[in-house]
């Protein structure tokens, strides 16, 4: 059974030609063939999987669901009721969340079934899936190279076929590069389009629920499913879901596409700028119009991000204190060697690193020099948008300015890192909604990806724009490693 296709395995799960345990077999027996050398998964417990199966195909003799059947992987730091949800930490190793993320619930209640919870970046900090407290993920394509970050492991197992699609977070890009550096769909939603409840927080003033999956289509009906208001979540918006299917039918012809032009600057590889000049000329061919536009404040962009992101990081991880959540330090001399010990050895050195950073920028006497100045200039990145978008109807430009790296090439380097997180980390700043689409492959053979940006709840018209990008241009893929 081939489980690529969410429309393939729901149309015949509701008709009855196949199970939906079938297909969760399916899904098992990949992750079992595939994820020993991947370690794209850092739970999954068979037994549940197939008795959900087992509910959905009980249930499907009562009508059709819109997600029958469909095997989903579901990033570690999203809670599920029961199942252990670690943020691949050491400090969550053993916690079960007695509830269900929004997204989650909302998923399994349209017939989907949870094959496991994914390996990321621990809180998902990091943009290669190496900062996991557990093990570092395989990039299906080249397994010396990291899959992205920071949900790896959900972008691994959509690319490997362990999982028709997959839930992972975006707080500045852990979706729409890991999707690139593994030629899958990655959907960075307008911030509120999904609720947040139940994900575990990293910085809340940019944390978004994201979907990935093999084609626009597929994230379009997992969207159409999870999206909307959630009376557990205050900052999820009452914009109406609007009909995804509807808009992918709707014509591309015509729409303006803006090059911003601070996106092609220095730093940016040469096969990944030919693949995206490429790209471009295939949009132009496809009716869409062209224009330069320009972003000016992206200069700022990194530097802002990791002063928001570090400090909103620091006030949320205070929560994990030895008390309330999972891991404590044993026999500590008193309260506060209790706390630090638990802390300190607890987190990993990269969460250590931005609790620092954070706390430093909110800090009485600094709060003004860095988190109001951060937020101001992130003012000044929305506006850049803003204006871009009175001209065009959306930016298209590269994901990541190289290709998926080395394990261990940039980990002994935090500003490496975060540098390369330049094209991805403004559509966060602005809330703007993102898709990171397959357009080509490297002389090596590493995927890259093609990023179009839009205005706030155009998720639709991004969805269309790649879909139809791919219906005529998708790239021929080479053979997978495994
Ligand atoms: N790489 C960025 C960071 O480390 C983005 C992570 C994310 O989107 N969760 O913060």
């Amino acid at each position: 059974m081939d489980i690529r296709d969410a429309y393939v395995v729901r149309d015949a799960v509701n008709a009855g030609e196949v199970s939906a345990r079938e297909v969760a077999e399916a899904a098992l027996r990949r992750i079992e063939e595939a994820d020993g050398t991947l370690k794209a998964f850092l739970t999954v417990e068979p037994e549940r999987v197939l008795a959900r199966a087992g509910e959905i195909d009980r249930k499907v003799k009562d009508g059709p669901l819109p997600l029958a059947g469909v095997p989903v992987a579901v990033k570690d730091n999203l809670c599920t009721k029961g199942l252990r949800t670690t943020c691949a930490s050491k400090i969550l190793e053993d916690w079960r969340p007695p509830y269900d993320a929004t997204a989650v619930a909302r998923l399994e209640a349209a017939g989907a079934v949870v094959v496991g919870k994914t390996n990321c970046d621990e809180f998902a900090m990091g943009s290669s899936t190496e900062n996991s407290a557990f093990q570092a993920t395989r990039n299906p394509y080249d397994l010396d190279r990291i899959p992205g970050g920071s949900s790896g492991g959900s972008a691994v197992a959509v690319a490997a076929g362990m999982a028709t699609l997959a839930l992972g977070s975006e707080t500045g890009g852990s979706v729409r590069q890991p999707a690139s550096f593994c030629n899958i769909t990655g959907l960075k939603p307008t911030y509120g389009r999904i609720s947040r409840y139940g994900l575990v927080a990293y910085a809340s003033s940019l944390d978004c629920v994201a979907p990935m999956g093999n084609s626009p289509r597929d994230i379009a009906l997992l969207l159409s499913q999870v999206a909307g208001r959630d009376g557990h979540d205050s900052t999820s918006s009452p914009e109406p879901v609007p009909d995804y299917e509807a808009e992918l039918r709707r014509p591309v012809k015509g729409m303006r596409l803006g090059i911003p032009k601070e996106f092609f600057g220095e730093g940016l590889d040469a096969e990944v700028r030919a693949a995206i000049e490429a790209g471009v000329k295939n949009a132009e061919s496809l009716g869409c119009e062209i224009a330069e536009v320009s972003l000016p404040h992206t200069p700022y962009a990194i530097a802002d991000y990791y002063i928001i992101a570090p400090a909103e990081a620091s006030s949320n991880l205070a929560r994990y204190d030895g008390v309330r959540y999972g891991y404590r330090v044993d026999a500590p001399r008193d309260l506060l060697d209790m706390y630090q010990r638990t802390r300190s050895t607890g987190f990993g050195a990269e969460v250590r690193r931005r609790i620092m950073i954070g706390t430093y920028a909110l800090s009485s006497g600094y709060y003004d020099a860095y988190y109001g100045r951060a937020m101001k200039v992130r003012t000044l990145i929305k506006r850049d948008y803003d204006l871009a978008f009175e001209k065009v109807d959306a930016l298209v430009s590269p994901v990541s300015p190289t290709p998926a790296f080395k394990i261990g090439e940039k980990s002994s380097d935090p500003l490496s890192m975060y540098l390369s997180d330049i094209y991805t980390v403004t559509a966060n700043l602005a809330g703007v909604p993102g898709v990171s689409v397959p357009c080509g492959f490297t002389r090596e053979g590493l995927p890259i990806g093609l990023q179009l940006l839009g205005r706030q709840f155009q998720e639709g018209a991004l969805l269309r724009l790649a879909q139809s990008y791919l219906d005529a241009f998708a790239p021929q893929a080479p053979a997978l490693r495994v």
